[in-house]
């Protein structure tokens, strides 16, 4: 039965998390439709349940019928070793009670309810939708940084007055894992605050194209129209999706100009700019630029340390500082891995009971970014250099023309060059806001001086050495 569930499972949560959540789960005893599992903690219990609950109980619903139900065993610490996993502080009351006892969920599939059928009857006027929002993603969780202010206030302002900014569309673009889907969540979970009677929906390109395909099939277009029209804020997520699929193109044509011309709000996302999407229609893309399109960019190295700290104090969560800064230093493009990567972490502690410490941190890493091909960050270059020199970093990248600092700031300047795909003006961006004649000059003083002075070769070769291990 349990490798049924699996199955099940497997098809709806992504690889890596099937990996680390449900693989080291061991199915205990099938009785009376009760389904006995075994977690290898009470950290891998509480993230099942706070992360996995609905879809476990679907899934057994879906295996064992209506009566089924699932009880957990967790293996108890044997209190041996004085490996201290992690530290967890539970949020609910009686936790404690259940490491001896088998927890036993009750089947509530109610809970959660995804539109089955979203169209309504028409004439209907006001309807009452599930807006399919996620309230974890809300704004307090979102954390503000440069690479994120424009498209953040721009949501704001929108969330205040949805339908009456010049911002409408508002259309949120960025690469992937940074932070579209949370930040149009933000913005409608804001507007269900202060609005509670303006009716919102959250949709992908993709459930959107299903539907339409589904009504088509069925003869019912017009209720897929009429329901869509009465939508007063219309989150539309990664519309990038319609490219080269015309009808839905036409149909979402229609209803963004019925929205528009009543005064309704369209927020989208893409993971590019309007100007760059291919095999969308021009009318459409027109439509897009009507309102303010705003970008997502990479988050610098203090915003990812903010993300890592606001996404353990959610979880309630304590890592050493080191640890923090080391995942914030090593991955750098993409939130979404940051947080894989903190949560591998965490799994990977609770499962071998050792504690977090910087080497397990360095070993995970190693194996979590290899398939990803990572880049050094002219950020981790620049702290390299200065351990090795016993500088403070805000020395190096301030303007200082102090010799030590100087010759400490071309080293780091000529690295970032060597061993990162930056521009040699962002590189003197980082480094003191210099200009990029004075990073290809640095370049060339590092040269010369490695070709003529022994010592100095050394200390390149060393550093070398240290950039790369990381
Ligand atoms: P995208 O839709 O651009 O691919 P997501 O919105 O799914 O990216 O974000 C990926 C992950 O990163 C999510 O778990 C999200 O909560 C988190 N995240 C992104 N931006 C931020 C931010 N500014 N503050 C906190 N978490 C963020
Ligand atoms: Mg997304």
């Amino acid at each position: 039965a349990w490798s049924n569930c699996l199955e099940i499972i497997k098809d709806n949560v992504s690889l890596q998390s099937f990996k680390t959540w449900f693989e080291p789960i061991r199915p205990v005893k099938l009785q009376n439709s009760v389904l006995t599992i075994q977690v290898p903690s009470q950290f891998f219990y509480e993230w099942l349940e706070e992360h996995y609950i609905t879809l476990l109980r679907k899934t057994i619903k879906k295996e064992l019928g209506a009566e089924g139900k699932l009880e957990y065993s967790i293996v108890m610490e044997n209190g041996t070793s004085n490996s201290k996993p992690y530290t967890v502080k539970i949020p609910t009351t009686n936790r404690q009670a259940l490491k001896n006892d088998p927890v036993s969920v009750p089947l509530d599939v109610n809970k959660d309810h995804p539109i089955k059928n979203p169209f309504i009857i028409p004439g209907l006027k006001k309807i009452h939708i599930d807006s399919q929002l996620n309230p974890n993603y809300s704004f307090d969780s979102f954390i503000e940084g440069d690479c994120n202010r424009l498209a953040r206030s721009a949501g704001y302002a929108v969330a205040k007055n949805p339908g009456g900014t010049a911002f409408n569309p508002l259309l949120v673009y960025g690469g992937v894992g940074l932070g579209k889907t949370h930040l149009v969540h933000s913005i409608g979970i804001e507007i269900k605050n202060q609005h509670p009677n303006k009716t919102v929906l959250y949709v992908s390109s993709e459930k959107f194209t299903h539907q339409f395909i589904d009504a088509v099939r069925n003869n019912n277009q017009n209720d897929f129209i009429h329901f869509y029209q009465m939508i007063d804020v219309l989150i539309i997520d990664d519309v990038q999706f319609f490219s080269g699929k015309e009808k839905t193109q036409d149909v979402f044509f229609h209803i963004f100009n019925h929205l528009h011309q009543t005064g309704k709000q369209l927020i989208l996302t893409s993971d590019k700019a309007p100007v760059e999407m291919q095999g969308m229609e021009q009318r459409l893309l027109s439509r897009f630029k009507w309102g303010l399109s705003a970008d997502l960019q990479s988050p610098s190295l203090e915003t990812r340390i903010a993300i890592l700290e606001n996404k353990m104090y959610n979880e309630g969560l304590e890592l050493p500082k080191e640890v923090v800064e080391y995942l914030a230093y090593s991955i750098t493009t993409n939130i979404r891995e940051l947080e894989g990567a903190l949560i591998s972490l965490l799994a990977q502690s609770s499962l071998n009971k050792k504690a977090i410490t910087l080497e397990l941190a360095k070993q995970m890493i190693d194996k979590f970014v290899k398939n990803t091909a990572r880049e050094v960050s002219i950020d981790y270059i620049q702290k390299v250099v200065c351990d090795y020199f016993d500088l403070p970093i805000e020395l190096l990248k301030s303007k200082t023309r102090k010799r030590e600092v100087v010759q400490a700031r071309q080293i780091a300047m000529f690295f970032a060059k060597r061993m990162t795909k930056s521009s040699l003006a962002n590189i003197g961006m980082h480094c003191g806001g210099k200009d990029h004649a004075t990073v290809l000059h640095a370049c060339k003083t590092v040269n010369n001086l490695i070709d003529t002075d022994k010592r100095f070769r050394t200390y390149i070769d060393e550093l070398e050495k240290k950039i790369s291990i990381q």
